[in-house]
């Protein structure tokens, strides 16, 4: 299986426990920020020694906000974004989602904060070859035990322009419309947190563009915090904040307390 696809089979995995974590009710005013990246580091063993891919990475994300991550190709962006939402965990260091310690849950519980509070958009999709569009859309909520799901998933498959395609499979559909289900699935569950892993490599300069509205669409209704790696300037420019990594480590921080 992919790393990517076994991030998945991880993502969607059925979630057994009822935990737990940061309490709603906190008012508005203490409410934690709904992401806190508390010094990272990943370390690989490799045959010649360790390989250090992300080190002591720090950062908070408040609620609602959007915020681009940038980075050459290796410099660990990927790796960062399977840390913070909880599908990889770190050789030290700790992630907060919504205020609860992810190094203190167990993989069911892990399972079942980013059920609740997570979105993820892969770069290759990820769809489930054997499920139509709008099955792939239903997943999440089908996992937490949800009923008659399949109204709000037919809404959101409308919402991205998909309305006539929902009884399809993934390969009757283009790789821009694939990836549109993908943000259904991702939105479904009405995250207070996206993470996107270049949403936008595969897709072609219009179909990117419409992607990329949407994304920012959610965000402003759903008042869903988009955490998005990309290569894509023109992206990022749309984005409050820009974190750029390299070599594992944050170079440069725009929304860096000075
Ligand atoms: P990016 O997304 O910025 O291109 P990645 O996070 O995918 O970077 O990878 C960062 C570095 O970590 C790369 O050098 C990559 O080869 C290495 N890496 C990623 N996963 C593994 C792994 N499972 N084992 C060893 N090295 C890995
Ligand atoms: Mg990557």
């Amino acid at each position: 299986m992919t790393r990517h696809g076994f991030f998945v089979v991880a993502f969607l995995r059925r979630e057994r426990l009822t935990f737990g974590c940061a309490d709603e009710r906190h008012s508005a005013v203490q409410a934690p920020p709904i992401l806190e990246a508390r010094k990272l580091t990943k370390t690989y063993r490799s045959g010649a020694g360790e390989l250090t891919v992300l080190a002591d990475v720090s950062f908070e994300v408040e609620r609602g906000s959007t915020c681009a991550i940038l980075g050459p190709s290796g410099s660990g962006k990927t790796t960062l974004l399977g840390l913070c939402a909880g599908l990889d965990q770190p050789s030290s260091g700790d992630v907060l989602i919504n205020g609860a310690s992810l190094g203190n849950l167990d993989e069911d519980a892990r399972a079942a904060l980013r059920n609740r509070e997570v979105g993820f958009v892969f770069q290759s999709f990820q769809l489930m070859s054997n499920l139509t569009a709008l099955e792939n859309v239903t997943i999440p909520l089908e996992l937490r035990g949800e009923r008659n799901v399949a109204d709000r998933a037919r809404d959101l498959l409308g919402r991205v322009g998909l309305g006539e395609r929902s009884g399809h499979y993934p390969t009757q559909l283009s790789g821009g419309e694939q990836q549109r289900v993908a943000l259904a699935r991702a939105f479904i569950n009405q995250p207070k947190l996206l993470f996107a892993d270049e949403p936008t490599g595969n897709l072609d300069g219009e179909t990117s563009g419409r992607v990329v509205d949407l994304i920012f669409e959610l965000n402003r209704e759903l008042g869903t915090a988009l955490i998005l790696v990309t290569h894509d300037l023109e992206l990022a420019r749309k984005t409050e904040r820009v974190i750029r990594l390299r070599c594992g480590r944050v170079d440069q921080d725009s929304g860096a307390a000075s």
